[in-house]
Order: structure tokens, then C-alpha cells, then sequence
């Protein structure tokens, strides 16, 4: 009996999916705690949640040996594309900021993944978002608000359950049925791991906690020539993504918080307005001073898609995101990301230019818990020493 794990890949794991690879095996097995891949790309400790026997053991290992070939075998090392390089710009701050934010009430954790945020932390979300909210107007984009389920149909329609099934969040409720509904008021009640009822008490799953704002823009266009052949549009929403162990401080959240400005139209156009956004972008972070850099990225695909999807996305450029410098963990963190889609909703919903061709589409996405933390991470919390603007719109 044993509660770590030690396995030598089948394949040794190349560095540049070592991280992909310990984010995944997060998912590979309720038992996992805590996963680990070694940095040359040998040996993978995983932590257990209690001592296995040597028969749930070979079969972890066996799970844990599908993940790493399906993701290794054939992989090639993408090209990283660099647009902006700012990370040395200077920061003023060195230290972990979630030691402050704890001590100063500034962050509730609910649950994983799921907190209360402060004022200093809503002020400075609220600024990051008259920020893209300018940008927004820059293009003429109005607002637009979209809910917080979505159908699993129109999931279902874009492809995203082969994509991302394992950080969906699903909705149900109460079976229409007097007895489940009494028994339920009766008896209901939580333990360490969640509530007590019996899974064929709820209703089959008609809905789930959106993953992303454009979709609902996407729908909305669905199955009809889109009026004027072209459209931005702004939102701002509620998104969740279950990203299991992995979820850590305000780094990584079950439920977070996004603004987009999206682009629908000829290929030239979405192409181009990803690009003034980028540019424009460029200007507000060099007025903040914030170190970052902006390079080409893929999505978080699951095992199965992830080599063909991700090739298909660095081969086309088709990502590139906002990573703002952590200096207390010598890394970077996304904030944001410059996303063209090409005609894939187009074709997918049947949104059509005036000569009946597919739309293309784009998006630039901004998670607002994750630039006040970067922000925080680098000009830390005295806020006489940030930036001017910055300071007087948290000073209210
Ligand atoms: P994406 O659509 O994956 O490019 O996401 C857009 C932005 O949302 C990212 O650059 C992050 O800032 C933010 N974001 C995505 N996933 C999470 C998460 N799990 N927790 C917090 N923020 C996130
Ligand atoms: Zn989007």
C-alpha cells in the first residue's frame, strides 16, 4: 500500500508539455491530489488521497501511461511567435501578493476555485475595465448581456464537449416529482465531499455554467445572413472552468470573471481589428508599466485533441495571449488573449456574409480577477507608489 506514486513515462515527457501534461493528469483519477512531472521529463510523482494496493495502482499507472503517449507521441515543439516583449519592465514588487490579500480580508476562498473579492480588488478589476471598456468604444462595439447557463445544445453544436470536456460545469435541478422534491426537503445534506442525494433525483442536463462570453454572441447570429456583414460587440460575464487540483488563488478559478470585444465579419476585418486591438492594448499597458509579453498560444484541449488542435492553432496563429510577469514565482500568468476563430462559428452556426460565404470571427478576451493580480504581483499594495491613474481610480 502505498500514497505516492512514482512512474517512469513510456515516453519521456519533452519540456515543453511538461506542464500541459501535470495539468492534465489532475483528471485522470478522483484519487490524485497533487500530480508532479519531473523537468527533464522522466518521472511523474503523483500524491494520493489515501494508500492504494497494487491492483488500483497498475491501474492508475495505466491511465497515467495513456495521457502521456496520447499527448507525447508525434508532438512536435510548436514555434513560439513573439509580438511584444516587456517583461523586463521594472516592478516595484517581489513578494507572493496572496499573503497580503488573505491578511487584509481582500480574498474569501468559498470553496475551490470560488472567492469573495475586497474593495481594493473590485476597485482595480473596475479599472482594468474602463480600460476595455474604451477599447470597446474605440471600435464603436455597444454592450451586450449575455446569461450565465448555457444550453448544452449550443455547446454540443461548436464542438466544445470533444474539446474541453473535463472542465465543464453542469446545471440541473429537482426532478418535476413530489416524492423527489419532499425526500429532497427531508433528508438533504452535505459532507466533506457535497450533498447526500441520490444522482436520479435531478433532472436530466439541459444546461451548463458558460465557459466563455462570444459564444452567446455566436448563437444569437446563428442560422441567418449577418445584418450589415459585419459586427463588434463588447460583454462582460461569469465564466467557469473546473480545472480540478489545478485550481489555485486567484491564479486559476472555477469561476472568473471575462470581458471580451468580439469581431464578426470578412476574415480582413475580424484579422485586422484583433490587430488595432493589440496595438491599442499596447499602449494602456505601457502606460501602467506593467511587464508583460504577448506570444502565440494554444488552448487547453483535453488528451484525446490536444496534439491535433493545438498544431492546427500555433500553425495558423490563431492565439496569442497577454502573459503579465510574476516576479515572486519568476513566471507569467495569461491575463488576455487575441483570438481569431476563422470561419469555424461561422460555418458551425450558420452565420453568413452577403455572398452567402461563411462569417469569421474574433475575440479579445481579458480575465479581470487575473490583471488585478498580476498588477498586484508587481506593483504590490502601496498604493502611493503605482501609477497615477491607477491610484486615483482605486482612491475613490
Ligand atoms: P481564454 O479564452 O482561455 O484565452 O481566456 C481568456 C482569459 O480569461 C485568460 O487570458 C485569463 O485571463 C482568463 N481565464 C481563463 N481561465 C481562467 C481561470 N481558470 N481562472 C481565472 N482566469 C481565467
Ligand atoms: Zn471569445
Amino acid at each position: 500500500m502505498t500514497d505516492t506514486l512514482e512512474i517512469t513515462p513510456a515516453l519521456p515527457i519533452p519540456e515543453f508539455l511538461v506542464g500541459e501534461v501535470r495539468s492534465k493528469l489532475a483528471y485522470v483519477d478522483e484519487t490524485i491530489r497533487k500530480a508532479e512531472v519531473a523537468i527533464s521529463g522522466n518521472r511523474i510523482t503523483l500524491h494520493l488521497e489515501q494508500a492504494v494496493d497494487a491492483a488500483l495502482e497498475a491501474e492508475l499507472t495505466a491511465k497515467v501511461q495513456r495521457v502521456v503517449t496520447a499527448m507525447v507521441k508525434g508532438a512536435f515543439k510548436p514555434k513560439v511567435q513573439v509580438l511584444e516583449d516587456y517583461l523586463d519592465r521594472p516592478v516595484l514588487y517581489a513578494e507572493d501578493p496572496n499573503t497580503e490579500l488573505l491578511q487584509r480580508g481582500e480574498m474569501h476562498q468559498e470553496t475551490n476555485g470560488v472567492y469573495t473579492l475586497g474593495p481594493l480588488v473590485t476597485r482595480l478589476m473596475e479599472y482594468f475595465e474602463a480600460q476595455f471598456l474604451d477599447l470597446a468604444d474605440s471600435f464603436g462595439a455597444p454592450p451586450y448581456r449575455f446569461p450565465t447557463l448555457i444550453p448544452a445544445q449550443y455547446l454540443q453544436r461548436v464542438d466544445y464537449f470533444r474539446a474541453f470536456p473535463h472542465s465543464l460545469t453542469f446545471v440541473t435541478h429537482l426532478r418535476e416529482d413530489l416524492d423527489v422534491i419532499d425526500s429532497f426537503s427531508q433528508h438533504a445534506a452535505c459532507d466533506e465531499h457535497g450533498l447526500n442525494t441520490a444522482p436520479d433525483s435531478f433532472s436530466k442536463i439541459q444546461a451548463l455554467l458558460s465557459p466563455a462570453v462570444c459564444y452567446h454572441l455566436y448563437f444569437a447570429l446563428a442560422d441567418k445572413p449577418l445584418p450589415g456583414g459585419k459586427l463588434a460587440a463588447t460583454s462582460v460575464g461569469n465564466c467557469f472552468r473546473y480545472e480540478s487540483s489545478n485550481l489555485v488563488s486567484l491564479e486559476r478559478l472555477w469561476n472568473f470573471t471575462m470581458r471580451e470585444v468580439i469581431f464578426v465579419g470578412p476574415k480582413e476585418y475580424v484579422l485586422d481589428n484583433r490587430e488595432t486591438a493589440r496595438n491599442r492594448m499596447r499602449d494602456v499597458f505601457e502606460r501602467i508599466g506593467l511587464a508583460y509579453r504577448v506570444e502565440s498560444a494554444n488552448d487547453p484541449f483535453f488528451i484525446g485533441e490536444f496534439r491535433k488542435q493545438a498544431a492546427f492553432q500555433s500553425a495558423f496563429q490563431l492565439k496569442y495571449e497577454i502573459r503579465a510577469r510574476l516576479p515572486f514565482k519568476d513566471s507569467t500568468l495569461a491575463v488576455g488573449s487575441y483570438n481569431y476563430h476563422q470561419d469555424f462559428f461561422g460555418r458551425s452556426l450558420n452565420i453568413t456574409l452577403e455572398d452567402g460565404s461563411p462569417a469569421h470571427t474574433g475575440c479579445v478576451a481579458f480575465g479581470l480577477e487575473r490583471m488585478a493580480y498580476a498588477f498586484l504581483a508587481q506593483f504590490g499594495f502601496d498604493v502611493e507608489q503605482w501609477p497615477a491613474e491607477v491610484r486615483q481610480a482605486v482612491k475613490k
